[in-house]
């Protein structure tokens, strides 16, 4: 069993951390919001004063924290984690952040010699919860390679994407896919309805035909169609709005530095931030199909 460090115990680290203790693993927790520590001290892990003090000793550090100033400032300018991690320890960041930011982390690594890899998450919360994650991977493969024992307590599965930075890239790619193809359902089965069909009906007809997709066949906008998924729970949890305009934001970022032309993601983001603005912040992403119903 591994000594293992995990900072940041919100919606996701939280059940990510318990998961490894669950699994037998000597976990130390710390996040600036005490309370959340003290509830991973109650499933059994203990609790550090500090970052550093998290950090000491340990065989892996997994992170996972809102954006990437917070990860840069943790590991490089203010609480400099990279200056006190054993080189033997495996960093594993898998907060969702912009792939230049994790690249920056990963050269200071390099630089102390310390093994990391940027492993941002597909799957909420839910799969937090459940250990059903799947990890989309940047870094070298020898570093992946000794991550992925850890990963696979808290996910179904452990992609290598490619170097640094390339995890980030391509969950953010796919994040942009699910924001344009999830708009698409919601604006088709929004116009069959307006035209009298039945929703579920007209469901049937396009998951077996070429607008088949995992919005409409497995995450289905429209109330009522699917059991189990938000649009059946009036939008709550889920993946919310904001996280997605996060989402959406990096994406368009990184489409600007690359030169890469990404008109659907670009309106998908439009869209989006103008949902969230109306209220919708805090629902899950399928509400959008709200903005054309109502
Ligand atoms: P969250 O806000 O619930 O949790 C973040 C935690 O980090 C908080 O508990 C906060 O107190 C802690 N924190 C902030 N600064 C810290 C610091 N300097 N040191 C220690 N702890 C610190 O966020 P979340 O929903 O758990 O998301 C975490 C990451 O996962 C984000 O990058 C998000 O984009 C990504 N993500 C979230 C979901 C989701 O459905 N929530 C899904 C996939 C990916």
């Amino acid at each position: 069993m591994a000594k293992i460090a995990f900072i940041g115990l919100g919606n996701m680290g939280g059940p990510m951390a318990a998961n490894l203790v669950k699994a037998g693993h000597d976990v130390i927790v710390f996040d600036v919001a005490d309370a959340l520590a003290d509830a991973l001290v109650e499933q059994g892990a203990s609790k550090a004063a500090t970052a550093a003090e998290a950090v000491a000793g340990v065989e892996f550090v997994v992170s996972m924290l809102p954006s990437g100033e917070i990860v840069k400032n943790l590991y490089i300018h203010q609480d400099k984690l990279l200056d006190v991690i054993d080189p033997a320890t495996v960093v594993i960041d898998s907060s969702t952040i912009a792939s230049e930011d994790a690249v920056e982390v990963h050269k200071t690594a390099k630089s102390r010699g310390i093994a990391m890899i940027d492993a941002p998450v597909s799957g909420g919360v839910g799969a937090a919860k459940s250990g059903k994650l799947a990890f989309i991977c940047g870094g070298d493969e020898a570093a992946v390679d000794k991550a992925r024992p850890i990963l696979e307590v808290m996910g179904k599965a452990a992609f290598r994407a490619g170097p640094a930075g390339a995890g980030q890239i391509a969950k953010i790619c796919n994040n942009m896919l699910l924001a344009v193809h999830m708009i698409g359902t919601a604006e088709a089965l929004n116009m069959g309805a307006a035209a009298g069909l039945d929703p579920k009906a007209l469901t049937e007809i396009m998951a077996a035909s070429s607008g088949r997709n995992w919005s409409l066949d497995t995450y289905n906008p429209f109330p009522g169609v699917m059991e189990g998924v938000p649009a059946s729970n009036d939008y709550q949890g889920g993946f919310l709005v904001k996280l997605m305009n996060k989402d959406l934001g990096l994406a368009a970022d990184a489409a600007g530095k690359l030169g890469a032309a990404t008109p659907m993601g670009d309106l998908a983001r439009q869209l989006y931030d103008k949902h969230g603005d109306a209220g919708f912040a805090d629902r899950d992403f399928s509400s959008i199909l709200k903005m054309f119903a109502d």
